[in-house]
């Protein structure tokens, strides 16, 4: 079944042009095509397979480029077709029906997120020789700031350090959950560029260093396991590794307001990407129940299982308001990060749920490699610790509301 997308009244002609050019891509170059694009490594395919799949990625992304929605979160002039933040957000609920169609969109992370990056922080000089070439899908690139030693909840505790000896930074530390780090061409690397006890704001002792992965002393050490299989979330140690100090992005000490830029619009992008994800779930549920036979009824006359449809209803229209509430505050200029925080626990945490409720429905089907459930019930997990764990974002709204009432002002939920 297609995704059911009709432009909305209140929302503008040009989003509600992104909404159904994207849809049309969806519904007609992707989802029918799901099989030969993703499923070309498992059990019985062939290299034959894997050039197939290769050949109809690179006509689909073709397509995508005539409709002039390649790279929505990058400006024309560095290759991409330059939407709103509003537009890019509406646009990734429709996107992330069809798992990895992003990539066909040109929005893959951590690429995504450092392209922003290099943007904002980057020199002309640094965006035509790393961003110009990571859009054009020349290189590729990671983002590497957890360390296994320290917490990554708290990013002033990162141990990696940068001495900075005539034009050269010297890097060394211990690094994890570098994601496509095995792939990766340069790497951008959160250190230390000041004595943690000296005085002055925690937060502007960092920067981030832009380091090719060929540079002497970076030692790629493993793919770390997750959820049971290989990936490509790797662990590298930085071994006297000397880059030109031009590979600096930004000014020294900006690295952590950096790294909150990243991740501020992004977790927005991201809940409405959780938003899409949910919507298919909720299809596929509701088409197993209307057909699925078991205990001399169809599943759609259980009373269980209409309960489920109806919860999983109201969690995705809680999560997707939400987030469009959140992304139009921030679209408006309103300091959104009380709310950004509440989204990026409320919408993972719905999403683990209605993906659960949907591979429930399916049985054994629903946890099997034929059907996007499993991988998304394991995406919805990981949500909740990446980017911020939940407690992290708890923390910091209780923060932002006690301050507001210390203030002598009560919250106001209409604003
Ligand atoms: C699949 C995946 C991909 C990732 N990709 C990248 C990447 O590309 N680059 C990168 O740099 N990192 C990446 N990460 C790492 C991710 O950003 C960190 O895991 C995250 O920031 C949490 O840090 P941590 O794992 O060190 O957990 P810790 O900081 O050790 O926290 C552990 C737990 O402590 C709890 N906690 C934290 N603070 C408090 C508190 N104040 N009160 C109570 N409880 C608290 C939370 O429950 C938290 O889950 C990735 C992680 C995953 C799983």
């Amino acid at each position: 079944m297609s995704m059911n997308v009709q432009p909305i009244p209140t929302l503008s002609d040009r989003i509600n042009q992104v909404r159904m050019l994207t849809a049309e891509i969806v519904n007609r170059e992707i989802l029918p095509n799901e099989n030969t694009l993703w499923r070309w490594h498992r059990d019985g395919f062939e290299d034959s397979d894997r050039q197939k799949a290769r050949d109809l990625r690179h006509e689909i992304q073709a397509k995508v480029k005539q409709s002039g929605l390649w790279a929505p979160h990058l400006p024309e002039e560095y290759g991409g077709c330059g939407l709103s933040f509003l537009e890019h957000a509406y646009m990734n609920e429709i996107l992330a029906y069809s798992m990895g169609a992003a990539s066909l969109f040109g929005v893959v992370a951590p690429n995504s997120g450092n392209q922003k990056i290099l943007l904002k922080y980057g020199t002309e000089k640094q965006r035509q020789k790393w961003l110009v070439p990571l859009t054009e899908g020349k290189l590729e690139s990671g983002f590497s700031m957890t360390e296994p030693d320290s917490a990554g909840s708290d990013p002033r505790s990162i141990k990696t350090t940068a001495r900075l000896e005539g034009d050269q930074w010297v890097i060394n530390g211990h690094k994890w959950f570098t994601s496509n780090g095995k792939r990766a061409d340069f790497l951008i690397v959160m250190c230390r560029t000041d004595d943690p006890d000296a005085d002055g704001d925690q937060n502007a002792k960092m920067t981030q260093i832009i380091v090719p992965t060929d540079t002497p002393g970076v030692n790629l050490i493993r793919g770390v396991e997750v959820w049971g299989r290989n990936s490509d979330h790797c662990e590298f140690i930085y071994d006297d590794v000397r880059v030109p100090a031009e590979n600096q992005l930004g000014q020294t000490g900006s690295g952590h307001a950096a790294a909150q830029d990243r991740l501020g619009a992004g977790r927005v992008y991201h809940c409405m990407n959780s938003v899409g994800s949910m919507w298919r779930a909720f299809d596929l549920m509701v088409e197993r129940a209307m057909v699925r036979e078991v205990h001399g009824g169809l599943l759609e006359t259980k009373q269980f299982v209409q309960g489920w449809i109806a919860e999983s209803f109201i969690d995705i229209q809680a999560a997707r308001l939400m987030t469009i509430n959140c992304a139009e505050k921030m679209d408006g200029g309103t300091d959104a990060r009380t709310d950004i925080s509440a989204l990026k626990i409320f919408v993972p945490h719905v999403f683990s749920k209605v993906a659960d409720r949907a591979i429930q429905v399916w049985g054994a089907a629903g946890v099997s490699g034929d059907l996007p459930l499993a991988a998304m019930y394991q995406g919805a997990r990981t949500l909740r610790l990446a980017d911020g764990p939940d407690e992290v974002h708890k923390i910091l709204i209780a923060k932002n509301v006690l301050k507001q009432y210390h203030s002598g002002e009560s919250w106001d939920f209409g604003n």
